[in-house]
C-alpha cells in the first residue's frame, strides 16, 4: 500500500481515539475537489477494469465492509466508487434490524450467507459491526454477551481469510457537525426526506457512546487480515478518493490472471466465418 494510505490503516493492537483523528483532508494534501473528483473516475475506470478480471479468474474473493454514523456517506461511496463497475460479479449487502428469524440464530448467521463467492466482491452496507455498534449502545443484549464478540468476529474473518478472502474494513469518520449540516439538507429537500429517519436525531443524541463504541471496534478488530481504514469523510470527494485508492491498490496486489488464451481459437474463428460460405449451405 502507498505511503499516503497507509497513514489511514489502523495497526494491530493500536487504540485508536477519534479526537486524535481528523474527519477533513490532511494539510498537506494537494488535490482540491475538482481535481481530486477527476482522480476519483481515473480510478474508477480501472476498478473496472480490476473487477472483470477479477470475476474472470474466478479465485479471489473480496469483502469490503462500510461502516459509519448515520449519514457518514455509505450509500455515497456504494454509488460513486463503484459506479460503473458490472453488477453481475459485484454484490451490495444491506443489514438492518434482524429480522426474527435471524435474531432466533447467532448473530453471524445471516451475514456468512452473504459473504464473497470465488470471483466476487461484496460491499457490506453496515455488518456484523452493529452486533457491537447499535447492539451495545442500546443495551440490546447484556456486556458479557457483546463483550465476547470482538474475539468471535476476529476469529471469523480469519476463517474468511484462510479461505481466500481479502477483507477491508472502512470507517467513514465524520464530525458531529457535519452530521447536523446533513440532516438538515435532507430536511431542507422533499425529494430526500425518504433518507430521513426521526430516530436519527435519538441516535445522534448517543453520538459519545457511539464515538465510544467505535473506538473499541477499531482497537480491537483491525487485524493483518481484514484491517480497518479510517476515511476522513467530511469531504465526501476526500472519502470517495481513499476508498477508491485503496480498492485499487489491494486488487493491484492481488496479481489476478486472466484465464489462459484459448489454443483453438483460431478453429473457431474459421468455423464462424465458414458458416457464411456459400458451400457450407
Ligand atoms: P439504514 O442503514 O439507515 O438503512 O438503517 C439500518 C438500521 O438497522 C440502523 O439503524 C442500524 O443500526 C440497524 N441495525 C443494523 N444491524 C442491526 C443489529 N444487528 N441490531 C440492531 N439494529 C441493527
Ligand atoms: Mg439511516
Amino acid at each position: 500500500m502507498g505511503e499516503a494510505m497507509e497513514r489511514y490503516f489502523i495497526k494491530p493492537g493500536e487504540k485508536v481515539r477519534l479526537k486524535d483523528w481528523s474527519p477533513d483532508p490532511p494539510k498537506d494534501f494537494e488535490g482540491d475537489k475538482e481535481s481530486t473528483r477527476a482522480a476519483v473516475a481515473e480510478l474508477n475506470r480501472k476498478l473496472e477494469v480490476l473487477q472483470e478480471r477479477l470475476y474472470a479468474e474466478r479465485k479471489h474473493k473480496v469483502l469490503v465492509i462500510l461502516q459509519g454514523m448515520d449519514t457518514s456517506g455509505k450509500d455515497g461511496v456504494i454509488r460513486s466508487v463503484f459506479e460503473g463497475v458490472n453488477p453481475q460479479g459485484v454484490k451490495v449487502a444491506n443489514f438492518k434490524v434482524p429480522t426474527q428469524e435471524e435474531l432466533d440464530h447467532d448473530y453471524l448467521w445471516r451475514v456468512h450467507k452473504v459473504v464473497p463467492g470465488k470471483g466476487e466482491i461484496v460491499i457490506f452496507n453496515r455488518s456484523h459491526y452493529e452486533d457491537v455498534l447499535v447492539v451495545r449502545v442500546h443495551n440490546l443484549v447484556p456486556p458479557e454477551v457483546w463483550k465476547k464478540r470482538y474475539e468471535q468476529i476476529n476469529q471469523f474473518e480469519r476463517l474468511l481469510h484462510e479461505t481466500g478472502t481479502t477483507i477491508l474494513k472502512f470507517f467513514l469518520f465524520i464530525s458531529r457537525e457535519e452530521q447536523k449540516q446533513r440532516l438538515l439538507e435532507r430536511l431542507a429537500d422533499p425529494a430526500k426526506h425518504w433518507k430521513f429517519n426521526p430516530g436519527d436525531l435519538k441516535e445522534r443524541a448517543l453520538w459519545e457512546e457511539y464515538e465510544k463504541a467505535y473506538e473499541d471496534v477499531l482497537s480491537r478488530t483491525s487485524t493483518e487480515y481484514a484491517p480497518w481504514i479510517l476515511v476522513p469523510a467530511d469531504k465526501k470527494w476526500y472519502r470517495d478518493w481513499v476508498i477508491s485508492r485503496v480498492l485499487v491498490e489491494t486488487l493491484e496486489g492481488l496479481e489476478i490472471q486472466l484465464p489462459p488464451p484459448l489454443a483453438d481459437a483460431e478453429t473457431y474463428r474459421r468455423q464462424l466465418l465458414e458458416e457464411d460460405a456459400p458451400e457450407s449451405r
